[in-house]
């Protein structure tokens, strides 16, 4: 793994970092609630594309900028380091477009690629289900043909951003008489049908983050299968490698300026000289450094042998383990207003109990990690 960056790299992110200071997003709502801060997240996104910046990891015949890999970590860690919100239609970005330029027909991705960059069409993602979520080829919403359209018919669960959504990239079963991967379709359902009802999930933090999706008979038009009938699975497998792969990159820098943040309140209240608090604070920042330098070295892997390997699990699984401790020591360090509603520590505090979740378990990912990393043998379901 060779960290230094070419020159090409070095200007690329020179570039990024004058076009950030030069153009901050506006400040963030104080009024208005998840509405006018979910707007807020769209105009960024707006003034992004305007410049040509909200994928640079997209071709630039789609309107991105034909970022290498590395590029687009760099993109991401600035990001992150900028301290700007993430794009509206991050799900868009990152998951849909990338998977419609591997799947879509040439109909498709002229149809539905240049709404997600300028964040006009929001996507979200309808995969997992009340029974069906680190198991999800067990889904059981089903879509049946009727004419040249689809009916579908099912509940969807976390949906994150379904309210503000126009598209959803919907798993369906549509042959339940073979083996549960076969029989998956990938579509792209229209959210805006009677049909489709969204429903709030209010989280922990107090904000509706997901939401249920209610499907009652659905319509989708044949031309909005994505990757032929049957073949959901691979096409869902494209989305969910996408998942990590530079979203990654702008959480590990986020995830250091809070643990900087919280060793200057450390400093401040003369907390440093304690060795509990030194020492907490130490694995922390070992802990960080390894998160940056396992992703840097995906990343590695991924220019050399064309696609993420497991280890991605891993990097997954530290992040988030690591980004609960940190909160939770950080609560200790800062007191009583990381606890109290509505700051951004108490935000933190209780945004990070998802972290092991969202994106994958910790124990899948460890599932992962001991039968593919390691070579330990398969568990076998009781
Ligand atoms: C903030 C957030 C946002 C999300 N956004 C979306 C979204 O936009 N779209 C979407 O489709 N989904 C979304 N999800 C859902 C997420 O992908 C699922 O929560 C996740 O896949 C886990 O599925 P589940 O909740 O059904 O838990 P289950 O799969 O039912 O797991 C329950 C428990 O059993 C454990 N377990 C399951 N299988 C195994 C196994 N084989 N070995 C050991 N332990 C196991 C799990 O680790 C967990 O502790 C989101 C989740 C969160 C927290």
């Amino acid at each position: 793994m060779d960290l230094t960056f070419n020159e090409r790299e070095t200007a690329f992110r020179q570039e990024l970092r004058g076009w950030l200071a030069a153009n901050p997003p506006d400040p963030e709502p104080e009024q208005g609630g998840e509405d006018a801060h979910y707007a807020w997240r769209r105009d960024w996104q707006r003034r992004l594309y305007e410049a040509g910046w909200a994928a640079p990891h997209w071709p630039a015949e789609y309107g991105g900028r034909d970022a290498t890999l590395t590029e687009s970590a760099i993109y991401f860690e600035e990001m992150g380091r900028a301290r700007v919100p993430l794009p509206a239609n991050i799900l868009g970005l990152l998951l849909g477009g990338p998977t419609l330029m591997v799947w879509g027909s040439g109909a498709q991705k002229e149809r539905y690629l240049a709404p997600i960059l300028s964040a006009e069409e929001i996507w979200c993602q309808g995969f997992s289900e009340p029974d069906a979520g680190s198991d999800l080829a067990s889904l059981k919403t089903r879509a049946v043909r009727d004419g040249d359209e689809w009916v579908v018919t099912g509940q969807k669960v976390w949906t994150s951003g379904a309210q503000y959504s126009k598209w959803c990239m919907l798993v369906a079963r549509t042959d339940p008489d073979v083996p549960k991967h076969k029989g998956l379709t990938y579509f792209l359902m229209d959210m805006e049908q009677d049909a489709v009802q969204v429903r709030p999930l209010r989280q922990i933090t107090g904000e509706a983050e997901f939401n249920e999706l209610f499907i009652e008979q659905a319509r989708i038009p044949e031309e909005n299968v994505v990757g032929g009938v049957g073949n959901g699975w691979k096409v869902a497998l494209t989305t969910l490698m996408n998942e990590r792969a530079g979203l990654g990159f702008a959480l590990q820098v986020r995830m250091r300026q809070l643990l900087d943040d919280t060793i200057a309140i450390a400093a401040r209240r003369g907390l440093l000289d304690d060795p509990l608090y030194a020492d907490a604070l130490a694995d922390l920042h070992m802990r960080c450094e390894q998160v940056r330098l396992l992703a840097w070295k995906g990343l590695t892997d991924v220019e050399r042998y064309g696609q993420p390997g497991p280890e991605g699990s891993l990097v997954k699984w530290l992040w988030s383990e690591t980004n609960q401790r940190l909160t939770q020591l950080a609560a200790e360090i800062v007191g009583p207003e990381a606890l109290s509603a509505g700051t951004s520590w108490s935000y933190e505090l209780l945004r990070a109990r998802g972290n092991t979740i969202e994106g994958g378990t910790t124990e899948v990912l460890k599932n992962i990690v001991a039968e593919r990393v390691l070579g330990l043998p398969r568990l076998k379901a009781a």
